[in-house]
């Protein structure tokens, strides 16, 4: 993991220097090799824009003199910057909490926040998804991609699926796998989903986009069930290709072609994309429903559903965004937010899926709250399908001899 780390350019942006210094030792210490600090957002953002530098990951201080950290996250958004962001900060862990959700509303990368005074274990807890990022694939964008080149790359077969399981709580076996989509790009290398579904989006194109990665999982899906492999398999849509009326039907037909059952589907939404078209997308949704499809809504907690919105809404899960799961161990406002979801979801008898399990701390506090299943880095990162069958099968191995 550490020689990952070696290979990724960091830059830290706080005015304080003996703040930047112990960060550059921290990060040393991980094994890093490649560290720019700043005492300024102004001047790293002209270096972001530069196009000769190249940054992975930018660990920012929250309280700064000329471009606060909040005014400096909207500059970054505004770069479409691709790479991981760490917030750092001595405030209060509420401002904390809303410059993380601001950014994320930007649709940065957040992977995590750093309270000063800074101690040691706070970079262990990050360092696992550092590891993952080099792995997984280019988060570096120079130039923004073009209508011109989605297209030819989404016709081209560029995509690639790769899979995370998920796990049962309570017995921990392997109860459902999410399928997940890179572009591999032939000169920018393998982008992550950031990179094209948002613009696949604004260009009108994410409907078939969906519709090849739905036949894709399911022609996956029974390969796997072949194979012996008997688990749910869930797909990430947009709310856009809910507003298609003949969608439920696509999927309908999807499944009885490849014999997979219709239970055994989760579509999952996001929280944000569904109460945004909450009128046009109910219809499907309903019928989804009908045909006993799983509907999920993902990063439940950032899209700030009423009560009543959620009563409309026929869903079956609550997957709770991996903001609040990551944080919940170290911040009690997470924890909070964390124990009351799992809370609600019993009431409303609906399963939760906590997301973004890193560590056991995260994993032991999951168990403890009830949540039903888990998803994370901290069984394993998104694989490719031969990899996840291997996978499954030493996963089911140990899990038999434990028990
Ligand atoms: P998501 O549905 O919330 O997917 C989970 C994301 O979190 C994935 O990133 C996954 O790699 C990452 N992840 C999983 N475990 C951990 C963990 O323990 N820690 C951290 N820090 N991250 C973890 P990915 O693959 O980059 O996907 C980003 C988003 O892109 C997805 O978020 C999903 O909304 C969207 N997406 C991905 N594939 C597709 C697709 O085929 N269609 C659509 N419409 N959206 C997609
Ligand atoms: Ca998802
Ligand atoms: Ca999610």
């Amino acid at each position: 993991m550490l020689s990952h780390i070696s290979n990724l350019h960091f830059l830290v942006v706080d005015d304080d220097v003996s703040t930047q210094a112990l960060i550059i030792h921290h990060l040393k210490g991980l094994g890093a090799k490649h560290i720019t600090a700043v005492d300024n957002g102004q001047i790293a953002i002209e270096m972001l824009t530069q196009e000769e530098t190249c940054f992975d990951v930018v660990i920012c201080d929250l309280r700064m003199p000329v471009m606060d950290g909040v005014q400096f996250l909207r500059h970054v958004a505004e770069l479409k910057f691709l790479g991981a962001i760490i917030l750092l900060s001595a405030v209060d862990k509420n401002i904390l909490q809303s410059a993380y959700q601001l950014a994320q509303a930007h649709n940065l990368n957040i992977i995590g926040s750093i309270s000063k005074p800074i101690e040691p274990s706070a970079f262990k807890k990050i360092l696992k998804t550092l590891g993952a990022m080099s792995k997984n694939f280019h988060q570096k964008l120079l130039g923004s991609i073009t209508e011109e080149e989605l297209r030819n790359g989404l016709n081209g077969q560029k995509l690639k699926y790769v899979f995370q399981p998920k796990i049962k709580v309570t017995t921990g076996e392997i109860s459902g796998v999410e399928v997940l989509t890179r572009w591999d790009h032939p000169t920018r290398g393998v982008l992550g989903p950031m990179t094209y579904i948002p613009l696949a989006e604004r260009l009108g194109l994410i409907s078939d986009l969906t519709n090849g990665i739905l036949k894709h999982a399911m022609s996956q899906a029974k390969v796997w069930m072949s194979q012996g492999l008997n688990f749910k398999i869930a797909i990430n849509v947009s709310a856009d290709s809910l507003k298609e009326h003949d969608f439920a039907d696509f999927i309908v037909a999807m499944a009885k072609e490849h014999a997979v059952k219709p239970d055994n589907i989760i579509i999952e939404v996001t929280e944000s994309q569904l109460i945004r078209d909450i009128k046009s997308t109910m219809e499907t949704l309903t019928r989804l429903r009908l045909n006993n499809i799983g509907v999920s809504i993902d990063d439940f907690g950032t899209g700030y559903a009423t009560m009543e919105q959620l009563k409309r809404i026929p869903f079956t899960e609550l997957k709770i965004d991996r903001m609040f799961v990551s944080e919940a161990t170290n911040d009690s406002t997470a924890r909070s937010i964390l124990e009351s979801t799992v809370e609600l979801a019993k009431k409303l008898q609906l399963q939760t899926v906590a997301e973004g399990v890193e560590t056991k701390e995260d994993w032991t506090l999951i168990e403890k709250l009830g949540c039903d299943f888990a998803q994370g880095y901290y069984f394993d990162l998104p694989m490719s399908a031969n990899e996840f069958g291997a996978w499954f099968m030493s996963w089911q191995e140990l899990h038999q001899q434990a028990g």
